[in-house]
């Protein structure tokens, strides 16, 4: 199972991938947004894992709580809220569970996903960060249902969030600063839905 140390590591997982790939998520912000992307997420988790470097909570949820609260308090724009929401929903629909199975892992994500739409109204095919969580979610859920493990359940979400992010570049992006550019943002691959494939990929690596 998934304990709340185990949580804390995947978290400071985020972090390091997030600030290995912070000049890409800035140059993928910078032709269709404002070219901070990489820079919010940044701050968002190093303050994560300042919070968690004072005392980690005892429950994974108590772990994903503090999170979104950080997130939702450092990261700013479009995405702060957005990922604030999805980890805040993600942590109440585990509630005060100790460890996590990977059909609670799957439930986290499909708690994340449904907090990320109820905050940002986006649909699938609007070019934002909801395309590569929708498919990632249903992947997890497949693997969970077919008994596959925590890592095994993850780095599926994270292959079919690769794919659904990718899926964003021939669209027109309906949601967030892209929207703005209409047609012109056609081409591109959308900054947050790329952040979300990278989230996913560095929980699998963690839970290898
Ligand atoms: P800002 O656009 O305020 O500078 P960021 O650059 O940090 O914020 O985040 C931009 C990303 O947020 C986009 O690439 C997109 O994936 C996501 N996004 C923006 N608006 C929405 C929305 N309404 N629903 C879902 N995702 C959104
Ligand atoms: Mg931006
Ligand atoms: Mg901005």
């Amino acid at each position: 199972g998934c304990t709340a140390s185990d949580v804390a590591r995947a978290l400071r997982a985020v972090s390091e991938v997030v600030a290995e790939h912070r000049d890409e998520l800035v140059e993928l912000d910078r032709v269709i947004g404002d070219a901070d992307h990489g820079e919010n997420l940044q701050r968002g988790f190093s303050a994560v894992v300042s919070t968690l470097d004072t005392a980690v909570p005892e429950t994974p949820g108590a772990v994903l709580k503090v999170a979104a609260t950080t997130l939702i308090s450092k990261v700013g724009g479009a995405a702060g809220p957005l990922y604030g929401t999805g980890f805040l929903r993600a942590a109440t629909t585990l509630a005060d569970r100790s460890e996590l199975d990977p059909a609670g892992v799957a439930g986290a994500l499909r708690a994340g996903l449904e907090g990320v739409r109820a905050r940002g109204k986006a649909e699938q095919g609007d070019a934002t960060m909801v395309d590569a969580l929708i498919p990632a979610v249903e992947a997890a859920e497949r693997a969970a249902e077919a008994g596959d493990g925590i890592a095994e359940v993850l780095s599926a979400a994270a292959d079919a969030a690769d794919k659904g992010a990718e899926s964003t570049v021939p669209l027109v992006a309906r949601k967030g600063r892209a929207s703005y550019l209409g047609e012109r943002s056609v081409g591109h691959l959308d900054p947050g839905a790329r952040s979300t494939a990278l989230l996913l990929r560095a929980l699998a690596g963690a839970a290898r």
